[in-house]
C-alpha cells in the first residue's frame, strides 16, 4: 500500500493506479533560459526517486517532462542576447540533459517541447472560446476564472480574494493577484509569432503543459510533480484550462516538492548565493553525495543546503561504499548463515515502508543503515559466511535501484589493462593454481576491482574506495 499526501485535498491517500500496474506521471520540465540551479535538482531528483520507487516494486512507469522553450522569460533572454528563440534555447535544453546524467536521473519516456506543439495547445484555446470558458481581447486570449467554479481548489484561494473583473498578461504572479490569466498571448514588437487557427501570436506558459501532459498521457493521467512553486499559478491554471476544456480531472495526485535554502537563506544570485551544478563540480563537489544531500531530505521540507550537510552526505555515503568494500574483498568461510537472509528480509520490508508511507526516506536509509550495523557485528564475530556476503552486496545494490547514489558498474568502465587481469585469474583459476589465482585477485581488490565467483564465471564489480 503506497500513500500519499496528495496537494489536491491536502490529505494522506492511498494510491490507486488508473490501469493496475502502472503509473503516469507528469513533471514540470525545466525553462531554457539560463543553467538549471540546484532547487531544481532538487525537484528532478525528488521525481527521480518517486520514479525507481515505482519501477522497484514493479510498476511500468511513463514519465513526461515537458521542456518550456517559449514564454516570457525565455523571449526576454534570448532577446537580450540578440539570438533566436530556437538557437538560445538549444544551448541550455542540451546543457539539462547533460546536467541529468551527472546526477544520475533516469530519462524521462519523453521530453516534448512547447514550440513543436502549438497546435495541440491551440486546439484547447478554441474549444474554451467555444465553450465560454474563455474570451478574446485585443488579439489575446484570456481564461475567465470565474466560469470555472473550481478555480483555486488546488492552491485553496479563497473565491473573495479572486479579481474576476481584471486580467493579467504574465505568466508568472502572485496568489494576490489571481485574475483571469492568458492563454494566448497576441503579436508584439520582438516577440516570436505562429498564425494559427485563433489568429496570430503566441501561447501562455500555463497551456503549454496542459497540452503536452494530455497529449501523452491521457486524461485523467496518475500523478502530476513540480516544485511549491508551481502550485500557484501554473499548476490552478493548467487544471482550470484542462478541466473546463475537457470535463475531466487533468490528474488524481498532485504532489509538490518544498523549496531549497541556501545557509538558511533564500537562493539569489545578487547574494551570491547561487548554485549551478556547474558551479558546484568546479568547487570539486562529487555529483553522487549532491544527489545524496538532495535525496535524503523529505520532499515536504524546506531544505537547507550548507556544505557541512554536504560533508555529512559525504560521510554517509562512503559509510555505504566502505561496508561493501569490506564485505566483498574479506574472505569468508564457505556456505550461509540462517540470520543474514532474515535480517535482509527485514531490512527491505522497512525500506519499501519507508518510501510507501508518502516517500519517507528517513525511514528508508534508517533500515538501510541498521542493516549494515548489524552486519558488521556479525562480521567482527565470524558469523558471516561467503554466500550472505555475495547476498548482502546483491542486497545493497537492489537498494540502491531507487537510490542511484553507488558507482556504476559497468563493464565499459573497467579499463583494459584490469579486463586482461580479470582473464588471466580465469585461467590460474582453470589450470588449478590457486597461488596465482589469489594473487591476482588481491591486486585486482586494490584496484578496486571486487570478483565474485558464480556458476556461470566470474562476475567484477568496480568499487573506487576514495570516490
Ligand atoms: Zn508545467
Amino acid at each position: 500500500m503506497i500513500e500519499f499526501l496528495n496537494t489536491l485535498g491536502g490529505k494522506k491517500e492511498v494510491f490507486v493506479p488508473l490501469v493496475p500496474g502502472e503509473v503516469k506521471v507528469y513533471t514540470c520540465g525545466p525553462t531554457v533560459y539560463d543553467f538549471a540551479h540546484i532547487g531544481n535538482f532538487r525537484a528532478y531528483i525528488f521525481e527521480d526517486l518517486l520514479k525507481r520507487f515505482f519501477q522497484f516494486m514493479g510498476y511500468r512507469v511513463t514519465h513526461v517532462m515537458n521542456i518550456t522553450d517559449v514564454d516570457d522569460k525565455t523571449i526576454a533572454a534570448s532577446n537580450a542576447r540578440g539570438l533566436s528563440l530556437k538557437d538560445y534555447t538549444e544551448a541550455y535544453i542540451q546543457a539539462f540533459f547533460d546536467d541529468l546524467r551527472i546526477l544520475n536521473i533516469a530519462p524521462a519516456d519523453r521530453y516534448p517541447r512547447a514550440t513543436e506543439h502549438i497546435p495541440e495547445m491551440t486546439q484547447i484555446i478554441a474549444g474554451l472560446l467555444e465553450k465560454g470558458y474563455a474570451y478574446r481581447q485585443e488579439g489575446s486570449v484570456y481564461f475567465s476564472i470565474a466560469k470555472f467554479p473550481g478555480y483555486g481548489k488546488l492552491s485553496r484561494i479563497k473565491p473573495e480574494d479572486l479579481r474576476t473583473s481584471d486580467r493579467i498578461e504574465a505568466d508568472e504572479y502572485e496568489k494576490e493577484s489571481a485574475r483571469d490569466f492568458a492563454l494566448w498571448k497576441a503579436p508584439k514588437e520582438g516577440e516570436p509569432v505562429w498564425e494559427t487557427e485563433i489568429g496570430p501570436g503566441r501561447p501562455g506558459w500555463h497551456i503549454e503543459c496542459s497540452a503536452m501532459s494530455s497529449k501523452y498521457l491521457g486524461q485523467p493521467f496518475d500523478i502530476h510533480c513540480g516544485g511549491v512553486d508551481n502550485i500557484f499559478p501554473h499548476h490552478e491554471n493548467e487544471i482550470a484550462q484542462s478541466e473546463a476544456y475537457s470535463g475531466k480531472p487533468l490528474a488524481n495526485v498532485w504532489l509538490h516538492c518544498h523549496h531549497l535554502i541556501i545557509n538558511g537563506k533564500k537562493m539569489s544570485k545578487s547574494k551570491g548565493n547561487y548554485f549551478t551544478l556547474k558551479d558546484l563540480l568546479a568547487k570539486r563537489i562529487n555529483p553522487a553525495v549532491l544527489r545524496y544531500l538532495l535525496l535524503t531530505t523529505h520532499y515536504r521540507r524546506v531544505l537547507n543546503f550548507t556544505f557541512e550537510a554536504l560533508d555529512q552526505a559525504s560521510a554517509a555515503l562512503q559509510r555505504i561504499k566502505d561496508f561493501l568494500y569490506e564485505i566483498e574483498t574479506a574472505s569468508f568461510p564457505p556456505g550461509r548463515s540462517a540470520a543474514v537472509p532474515e535480517l535482509l528480509a527485514e531490512a527491505r520490508t522497512k525500506f519499501v515502508d519507508g518510501l510507501s508511507d508518502d516517500l519517507n526516506i528517513s525511514l528508508a536509509l534508517t533500515a538501510l543503515f541498521e542493516l549494515i550495523k548489524k552486519i558488521n557485528v556479525l562480521i567482527k564475530d565470524g558469523k558471516i559466511l561467503a554466500d550472505d556476503a555475495i547476498e548482502t552486496s546483491a542486497f545493497v545494490y537492489s537498494l540502491d535501484r531507487v537510490l542511484g547514489v553507488l558507482p556504476s558498474t559497468k563493464e565499459t568502465e573497467l579499463p583494459e589493462e584490469l579486463r586482461a587481469k580479470v582473464r588471466d585469474r580465469e585461467r590460474a583459476r582453470k589450470e588449478k593454481n590457486y597461488g596465482l589465482a589469489d594473487e591476482i585477485r588481491r591486486e585486482l581488490a586494490d584496484a578496486g576491482v571486487l570478483l565474485e565467483d558464480a556458476k556461470d564465471g566470474v562476475r567484477w564489480k568496480l568499487i573506487k574506495k576514495n570516490e
